[in-house]
C-alpha cells in the first residue's frame, strides 16, 4: 500500500448500464495490474448498490457524493447517512464547491452533514478551496482557513481524526487548469498547520489531504509526489476507466 488515496467523483454522469460498464472496465484493469493506493469510487446515488456489490471484490471502496444534513424523516428527496451506511457505503464527499455554489450549502449545513456522516460511521471527504478572484486577490489562505475551521473544527480530536480533507481550488475544477504541484503543496502544508494548531502535530501529520482539480494521467505523478499531498479527488478523469486507472497507479 502506498498510503495514498484516489477518489473518483463521477458527479451527475452516466446511465445505469454505462455505470456498470465503467465499474466492470475498472475491475478488469485492477485485476491485470495491482494498484497500491486506496481507491474510492463515488457514483451517483442510484448506482451505489452496483458499486457496493462490485466492491466486494476488494479493488475499491465506495463513497456517496452528498448526504442529507438530517438523520431521517419527512425530508422528501433526501438521502441520509444512515441509509448509505446500511448499504455499505464507507465515504461521503461533503462541501464540494458545486454543492456550495448551486445548492447554497453554507457552513451550518456542512457542519450538520459532517456530524451526520461521523455519527453513521461514514468517512467525510471534506472539500475546501478558493475561487479564482480570491486567489488573484491573495485571499486563498484566508478562504481555506475559514472553510476548514467552520466546517470541521467543532469536532473533537477522535472525530476529526477520521476526516479526509480535499483541497480543490475552484478555478481548477473541470477547467483543465490544475494547480501547480507547488501551489498544491503550499496549501496542503498550510492546512496542516491549521490542524496542528487545533489538534496537535500528530493529528496534523496523519490527516489525509487530497488534491482535486483537473487531475489526469499526465499531471498526477508530479502532484502526488509533493510533500503533504496524500492523493487525489478526481472528477472528469474518473469517468474513463483507463485514465482513472493510470491516476490510481501514480498514487
Ligand atoms: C471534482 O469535481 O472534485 C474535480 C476535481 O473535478 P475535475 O477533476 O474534473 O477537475
Amino acid at each position: 500500500m502506498s498510503n495514498k488515496i484516489v477518489a473518483g467523483n463521477w458527479k451527475m454522469n452516466k446511465g445505469f448500464t454505462e455505470a456498470e460498464e465503467l465499474i466492470e472496465e475498472l475491475i478488469s484493469l485492477f485485476e491485470k495490474e495491482e494498484v497500491e493506493s486506496e481507491v474510492i469510487i463515488c457514483p451517483p446515488f442510484p448506482y451505489l448498490e452496483i458499486a457496493t456489490d462490485y466492491a466486494q471484490d476488494g479493488f475499491f471502496k465506495v463513497g456517496a457524493q452528498n448526504i442529507s444534513p438530517f438523520p431521517c424523516g419527512a425530508y422528501t428527496g433526501e438521502v441520509s447517512a444512515g441509509m448509505l451506511r446500511s448499504m455499505e457505503v464507507d465515504y461521503c464527499i461533503i462541501g464540494h464547491s458545486e454543492r456550495r455554489k448551486y445548492f447554497n450549502e453554507d457552513d451550518k449545513m456542512l457542519t450538520a452533514k459532517v456530524n451526520q456522516a461521523l455519527e453513521n460511521k461514514l468517512i467525510p471527504i471534506f472539500c475546501v478551496g478558493e475561487a479564482l478572484p480570491e486567489r488573484e486577490a491573495g485571499k486563498h489562505f484566508e478562504v481555506v482557513r475559514r472553510m476548514v475551521r467552520h466546517g470541521l473544527f467543532h469536532l473533537d480530536t477522535s472525530e476529526f481524526a477520521k476526516v479526509i480533507i480535499a483541497y480543490e481550488p475552484v478555478w481548477a475544477i473541470g477547467t483543465g487548469v490544475n494547480a501547480t504541484p507547488q501551489q498544491a503543496a503550499e496549501m496542503h502544508a498550510y492546512i496542516r498547520t491549521l490542524i496542528a494548531e487545533r489538534y496537535g502535530d500528530d493529528i496534523a501529520a496523519q490527516t489525509k489531504i487530497l488534491y482535486g482539480g483537473s487531475l489526469n494521467a499526465k499531471n498526477a505523478a508530479d502532484i502526488f509526489s509533493q510533500p503533504g499531498v496524500d492523493g487525489g479527488l478526481v472528477g472528469g478523469a474518473s469517468l474513463v476507466a483507463e485514465e482513472f486507472f493510470e491516476i490510481c497507479k501514480k498514487a
